[in-house]
Formats: structure tokens, C-alpha cells, sequence
């Protein structure tokens, strides 16, 4: 831009016109938009149906008297492109402005961890990642990661525990359905749902299994956690090596408890989320168990839910205490107030207090109270006795 060459052209720009760019598709206006909350869920769904480079369109929208112009995005990384850009010279250090003022925390949980892989196409209505880093998993090598794993010897404060060797959803890493890598991602249906897993892709933990198991043997590794979500249905689904990893996770894997995002138990609520049923829930538990008995372990299993989603009332989450409390046998501690992050469906089910797949109306809490209520509901101990039941 300051050469003043023309960047109109770069994928994965957006810019402000003066004309419009009519081979782009024509979202509705931002005005139609504001006066009509329909309008708002078109424009959303060619803007998340636009989303993946190989087979994106731009996109063009009418703001006052000028035009938001959004290019296609930038291409995907391969694997050698992953390597190279976690080859960077990145120092693992606070940024010399933050660390002038003291130590962050979190650095701590994060400095020798590992990402292994970008993407996800596990599309929970309520997270971004799929948007910001797409719905296509991209790969590093087992060769790059594990170079990662050897160089932290070189940091005085290495003591040989890596946090985290994951990604987005850490079983994801190392398949892909071929027909995606080859035409993008499909509009009308998705990878996962509620209800069902596309036949089309074929879950393999075989590839994950190898790469933990070479992680363990790098020399100066202690313990090697994988802290990232691990997406359960992924695990039942795979009927080849969906145990096998379980019992590698329980094994070497874990520090005395797992962590599992069910996020809701009632089924209305989970088709909103775009999350599994509760029967794989109960599946992925059994087999959890189980393999913790079998390797004389005492680890648990901790649960993150989510209160006050679009179409949550304060029955339903009397209902998740219920199942956590008679199936699970536990009082979850985990659960988050639904915080609508821009980009994903359910802030515009948020928004227009619609389902955006049939159009039809859904209750939408937005009192701040009655949201921490229904949060109240599901992780106070005793709220039946304490009357907030009532
Ligand atoms: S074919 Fe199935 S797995 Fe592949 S991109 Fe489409 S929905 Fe996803």
C-alpha cells in the first residue's frame, strides 16, 4: 500500500469501495440487514458458505453509499508450508512490552506446548475457528513436531513436560475427507452434526497414535499431555483405532482427569449448538471408564457446558443437572454463560432469536440475571434443596 500498488486483487483482503464488483456474489445491503433480521441470516449464510479457498466466492455488500468488497481467502498451507511457518524463530517469550510490566500466567501453561495442525471442521455453531482458520485440517509432519519436541531442551526452564500436543480439536490431526481436500467444503450438509458423521469421512486416529507414541520417546520428554479438546464421537466413530487412542490418552496422556465438551444434554439444544447426543455422551463414558479400570487408574472425566444458549430455558438446564447428576453421577463445576462470538451462527441465532435452518422463532435469554441463573442451576450443589429449582 505504500508502494501504491493495486491490492484489490489479494485473496483474503477486504476493502471499501466506490463501486460495486459485480462477479462477487451481492449480499443484502447493511440497511436491509438492520430492517430485517431474515435479510441478516442470507447475508451470513453465503459469508460462512464462502469460506473456504478452493471454493469461495468473493463477496460484495452495499454500506451507505459505498461497498465492503471481501476476496476469497488466502490458500491453505501444505505440509511444507505448515513446517516452514512453525520454523519461524519464535523465542517463547512474553513480548518485550508485556514483559516490562511482569510475568503473564498463562505463558506458563503454554510455552512448550505444540500445535500440530491447523483447522477444524467440527462446526459448533458457538466457536469461530472453523471461520478464522477454516474448516479443512492442514497437517504438520511427524518430522517437524517432532523437531519441536527436541529443541525445547535448549530452554533453561524446560523440565521435560510439554502442556499440549494438539490443535483446535487434537484428533483431528491427520485425515481429511479426499473430497474436500479436492472441491472445498460442501454447503448443504456438514462433516458432523448433531445427529450424524459424514459417511464420506473417514475418522483415523491411527496417524495420532503413532505421532504420541514417537512424541514419548523424543529424548529429555517427560510426560507429554494433550490438553486441546478431543472431540468423543470422533473416538466412538472410529472403529479401527478409536480405542486404541483412548488408551494411549488414558495412559500416558492426561493428568488424572479428561476434559470433554458435551456443552448441553437436551437434544433441541444440542441441534442448535450443532453438538452430538447425548447417547454417544454416555458411549464415550462407558468406554472411558472402563479403560481406566483396566489400566488400575483413578482418572475422571470433567465436563465444559454451556448455559443460557440460543433455545436454553431454565427447564432444560434443570434437565442437564438431572443427567449429569443421575447418569454422570457428578456435579459439574465447568459450565460458561453463552458469550455470542461474532462470525458464528449462534450469535446471529442470537441476534434474531431465529434458527437460521428453518426460520422459526427460538426463545433467547437475555437477561443477565436469569442467564447466571440457569448457569446456577446446573453447577450449585444443592440448588433443588435452596429452592432454586423452583
Ligand atoms: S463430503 Fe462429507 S466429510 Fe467431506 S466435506 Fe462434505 S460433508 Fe464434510
Amino acid at each position: 500500500m505504500d508502494e501504491k500498488r493495486d491490492y484489490t486483487d489479494i485473496r483474503g483482503v477486504c476493502y471499501i469501495s466506490k463501486e460495486p464488483k459485480y462477479e462477487y456474489i451481492q449480499l443484502p445491503s447493511h440497511q436491509e440487514c438492520l430492517d430485517d433480521k431474515e435479510k441478516y441470516i442470507y447475508l451470513f449464510d453465503d459469508f460462512y458458505d464462502n469460506n473456504d479457498p478452493i471454493s469461495a466466492n468473493g463477496l460484495c455488500q452495499p454500506v451507505d453509499s459505498r461497498y465492503l468488497i471481501q476476496n476469497p481467502p488466502c490458500d491453505y498451507l501444505d505440509e511444507k508450508e505448515m513446517d516452514a511457518n512453525s520454523n519461524l524463530p519464535f523465542t517463547r517469550e512474553l513480548h518485550p512490552y508485556y514483559a516490562k510490566m511482569g510475568k503473564v500466567k498463562c505463558l506458563e501453561t503454554i510455552k512448550f506446548s505444540i500445535m500440530t495442525h491447523h483447522g477444524c471442521w467440527g462446526e459448533c455453531n458457538f466457536c469461530a475457528i472453523g471461520v478464522h482458520q477454516g474448516r479443512t485440517i492442514r497437517t504438520r509432519t511427524e518430522g517437524n513436531i517432532l523437531e519441536e519436541a527436541k529443541e525445547f531442551n535448549k530452554y533453561k526452564d524446560y523440565k521435560g513436560i510439554i502442556s499440549d500436543v494438539g490443535g483446535p480439536t487434537a484428533n483431528m490431526y491427520g485425515y481429511e475427507c479426499g473430497k474436500k481436500l479436492k472441491k472445498g467444503t460442501c454447503d448443504d450438509i456438514r462433516c458432523v452434526d448433531a445427529e450424524r458423521l459424514c459417511k464420506v469421512m473417514h475418522v483415523d486416529h491411527g496417524r495420532n497414535i503413532n505421532l504420541l507414541r514417537k512424541v514419548r520417546e523424543v529424548e529429555g520428554v517427560r510426560k507429554a499431555f494433550v490438553a486441546s479438546g478431543v472431540r468423543y464421537d470422533l473416538i466412538t466413530a472410529d472403529k479401527k483405532h478409536g480405542y486404541s487412542y483412548l488408551k494411549e490418552m488414558v495412559q500416558h496422556h492426561i493428568s488424572g482427569q479428561m476434559k470433554v465438551a458435551p456443552e448441553h444434554t437436551q437434544q433441541h439444544v444440542l441441534e442448535l449448538m450443532g453438538k452430538p447426543g447425548k447417547e454417544t455422551l454416555v458411549d464415550f463414558k462407558k468406554m472411558y471408564d472402563r479403560l481406566n479400570k483396566e489400566e488400575g487408574k483413578n482418572q475422571f472425566l470433567t465436563y465444559y457446558l454451556i448455559a443460557a444458549h440460543p433455545g436454553c430455558e431454565e427447564k432444560d438446564m434443570h434437565e442437564l443437572k438431572r443427567f449429569t447428576t443421575d447418569e454422570l453421577k457428578m456435579n459439574p463445576e465447568q459450565a460458561q454463560v453463552f458469550t455470542p462470538t461474532p462470525g458464528t451462527y449462534s450469535a446471529v441465532m442470537y441476534y434474531t432469536e431465529m434458527d437460521p435452518k428453518t426460520r422459526k422463532k427460538i426463545f433467547v435469554e437475555k437477561d443477565t440475571k436469569r442467564k447466571e441463573k440457569q448457569k446456577k442451576i446446573v453447577v450449585e450443589k444443592d440448588c433443588f434443596k435452596t429452592g432454586f429449582a423452583s
